[in-house]
Parts: C-alpha cells; structure tokens; sequence
C-alpha cells in the first residue's frame, strides 16, 4: 500500500487508474538479479502496463523501500495454481495485508505500533494494547483506553487491529466509531435498504475482534446502548475480544447505565495522558522521519516546547511549516525552514503574550536543552559544575519567571530543601553582576522559556 501510495501521489495518479491497474497487481518473486515480479490477473493488459507503468513503479518501490529493482510482469494464467498459493501465503505473513481485507475492516494501515512513540504519557495503555493484540481474548477484555482529544487513542486501537491482521490475516475484525455504530443500527431499525437488524446482529456479533472508538457518542441513545449491550455480551461469551475507547473513564461517565458501566469494568481501563516535552520531541521526530522532512532540530524544539495540548496540533503545527515552506519561494526551490519561519507559521496558534503558562517543568525542560542535558541529570544529585551551574541556573529562572514558592520549587527540582534553591538563587544573582555572558546566556532561556 505504501508503494501504491507514494506512486499515486509522485505521479498523479487517479484513483481510477489506481483501482484499475495498480491494486490488483500482486507480487510473484523477487529475485537477486534484483528484479521484482509482478502478477497481472489478465494478459490482455500486459503490454500496456509494463509500457506504461513498469518505470513508475520500480523508481517506487525504490523509494520507499530502498530496494533499487527492476519491475517485470508476468500473466496469472501462466502460473501454476499451486505456486500462487504457497506465494499469498508468503505474502500474508511477510508483507502486507491486503488492502480490501483493511478497508472492509475500517482501518487506517498507517496506524500502527511502529508508528506510535512510547512515552510516559502512553506507556501504560501502550503496553496493554500491544499484550491484547499478541492475545485476544485472552487476557484484558474488554481493554478500555481513555483520554482526551488528539492524544492517540484511535492510533493505538488501529495498531492493535493491524498487528492481528498482520499475524493472523483470517481473523475477523471489525474498527467502528460508536457513531456509525449507531447509525448503522438507525438504518437497520428502519430497514433502510432491505438492511434488517437481523443482519446487523449477524453482522456485529459474528466478529472475533471489536474495536468501538469514542463510545461516549453512545452514551444516553437508549436503543444504541441496549443493542451495544447486547453485542457486548454476545461477543464476550464468545470470548471474543473487544476494545473501546473514550473521553472519560467509566466511572466517571455519568449516564452510563449501570449494566453496561460494570461489564466494562470487567477488563482493563488504561488512560493516556498528555504528553510530555521529550515525547513530544519523539513524535516530531518521528513525524520528520515518516513524512521524509528535514528539519532543523531548533525548530523542533520551538514547537515541542510551545505546542503541548495535543499531539494532533503536534502534529498540525508540523504540517503548517512545512506547507509555509512550500508556499514561501514562488516557484523552484523551497524557502527555508528555520526559526522565523515557524514563528511566522505558528504566530496564531503560539500567542506571543504567552498564553502558555510558564512552569518549573516548562523551564527544567528549556534548561536542561540548551545545555544539552537531561532534565533527569539536572534532578539527580551529581555535584559536578556541568550539571550544578546549569541547576542554579533553573533555580535562578523558577525565582525570576513564576510565582511560586521556594519550598515548590525545591520539591520540582529534584527534592531539594529552600535553603539549597535559596543558596542557587543567590550565587546566579550575584554572578550576573560581573558576568557579560552569563546575562545573555539568561536573557536567551528566558525569550525560550516565554518566547
Ligand atoms: P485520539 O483518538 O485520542 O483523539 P488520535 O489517535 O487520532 O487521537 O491521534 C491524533 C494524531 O496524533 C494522529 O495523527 C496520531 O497518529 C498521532 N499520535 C497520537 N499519539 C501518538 C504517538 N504516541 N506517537 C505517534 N503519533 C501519535
Ligand atoms: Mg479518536
């Protein structure tokens, strides 16, 4: 799918054209000579591929896999049945799913557990999706992820589903939202289009994994939830493994009714939290990585630092300088990415009288940066200068930027008593008053601590 997509997007290619010449194709041998193989299910079209489309896919497929290849075709009919199964077989457990077998299912191939970063604010819900997917149905069910908007519960439900499929290609799975849930349910009510609800129960409780995003969307639609319950409790004899995902945890979702709050509270809740500055850096990086930009690390940095909300406006936030790149120079090559431009991309979402509140995190985390440390060495009790100076450092700037007290500041960073962070405040004040370099050195973490 990814060598299709790449190909669609490089070249323009209509969907149509995709639909009618590329997705059918499937792969037959690759060979040392390097030389991928494709099927064509009808030789009439064979000529008319490889002159039109064998240069496309091979530069590719080199693209996206690294795997510079020449691309030849040969007609299905010629292949021996047995082959082509011992070859689907292959390619089942190799390669790729099935792009039809993914659509019917609902899911996104691009979510996935490789394309998730782990941080402190996941790794929890992280862990529990990965052991549901290596066992469904055997041991958290159902497992109920919550949290806010934007923070990855949809990403984490696709990976679990996409990582069964991909070890297992026969199992049943079906990825709803609780909204279409609902109005599939509405339709079959009104047996729109000869859709009875006996299909939709067929339908739903015939599945061996079900995954239900934003089950709050349900939440006071009695018949919704009646026939969701009913759907639960079908599939949870079976043993069959169920997911859902929402804004609260059931506890706190008041006008779930009863029945339903405890059978979800028969598994696993696991919530995801926001994230914090270094997972934020992972996932841009990770971003940067996926989307093959190249993006100077300080610019990295400015959005980590000042974009904390979500990961969607993470990931936002990326995307518009990127697009602000693209759009600057008319014509040939890009303008640059730096600094400037992402202020100048992010000026309505950064507000520059700092609507972002500044915290002992917010300056531990600035701190620790610019000095190319760890907040955790900052914390820690070493007693060498690299790491003391840069300590009374954000003692100095906790004092001058926030309002909080001492006794607050010391616990924040790393435990310590008044009288240590007192100690760093004076020895910084006091250093500052003969000191050219260190002023500036203060003056730049504080336009980066409150740009
Ligand atoms: P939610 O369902 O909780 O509202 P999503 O799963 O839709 O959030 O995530 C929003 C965006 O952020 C998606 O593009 C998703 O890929 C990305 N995202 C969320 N968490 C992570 C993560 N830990 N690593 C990488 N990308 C993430
Ligand atoms: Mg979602």
């Amino acid at each position: 799918p990814e060598i299709i997509h790449f190909l669609k997007n490089e070249y323009d290619i209509s969907e149509v054209s995709v639909e009618t010449w590329l997705l059918p194709l499937e792969i037959y041998s690759i060979e040392d000579e390097s030389v991928v193989k494709l099927i064509v299910p009808d030789a009439n079209f064979l000529g008319y591929l490889k002159k039109k489309y064998s240069t496309m896919l091979a530069v590719s497929i080199g693209e996206v896999t690294g795997f510079k290849c020449k691309v030849d075709f040969v007609v299905k009919d010629q292949i021996q049945e047995e082959q082509l199964k011992a070859n689907q077989l292959i390619q089942n457990n190799q390669l790729m799913v099935s792009q039809t077998t993914l659509q019917e299912a609902g899911l996104n191939p691009k979510y996935t557990f490789d394309t998730f970063v782990v941080g402190a604010n996941n790794s929890l819900a992280h862990a529990a999706s990965l052991a549901v997917a290596e066992s469904p149905g055997e041991i958290y069910n159902p497992l109920f992820i919550y949290g806010g908007v934007g923070l990855g519960k949809t990403h984490l439900m696709h990976s679990i589903a996409n990582f069964i499929l991909k070890n297992n290609p026969n199992t049943k799975i079906m990825y709803v939202t609780s909204e279409k849930f609902t109005n599939e349910l509405i339709d079959a009510i009104r047996n729109k289009n000869n859709y009875s609800t006996t299909e939709f129960r067929e339908k739903y409780r015939s599945i061996d994994v079900l995954l239900i995003d934003d089950i709050q969307f349900i939440i006071g639609k009695e018949s919704t939830q009646e026939e969701f319950f009913h759907t639960f409790n079908a599939l949870h004899d079976a043993k069959k493994q169920i997911i859902i995902s929402s804004d609260k945890p059931p506890r706190e979702i008041e006008t779930l009714e009863e029945r339903l709050r405890s059978r979800f509270e028969w598994g696993l809740s696991v919530d995801i939290q926001s994230p914090d500055y270094e997972t934020r850096m992972a996932i841009l990086r990770k971003k940067e990585e996926l989307e093959g930009y190249n993006i100077d690390n300080e610019v990295i940095k400015y959005i980590a630092t000042n974009i904390k909300s979500n990961i969607r406006e993470l990931e936002g936030a990326l995307t518009k300088i990127v697009a602000l790149s693209k759009l600057g120079n008319n014509g040939s090559s890009n303008k640059e990415i730096n600094l400037a431009l992402a202020e100048e991309a992010l000026k309505d979402i950064i507000s520059p009288d700092g609507v972002q509140s500044i915290t002992p995190e917010l300056i531990l985390q600035v701190v620790a940066d610019h000095f190319d440390l760890t907040p955790q060495e900052i914390l820690s009790q070493k007693r060498n200068k690299e790491i003391v100076y840069p300590r009374q450092i954000a003692m100095y700037l906790c004092r001058n930027m926030t309002a909080i007290p001492l006794q607050v500041i010391g616990k924040v960073l790393g435990g310590r008593d008044h009288t240590t962070i007192l100690h760093g405040i004076e020895k910084i004040t006091k250093d500052l008053q003969n000191n050219q370099s260190l002023q500036n050195t203060i003056d730049i973490l504080k336009k980066k601590i409150h740009p």
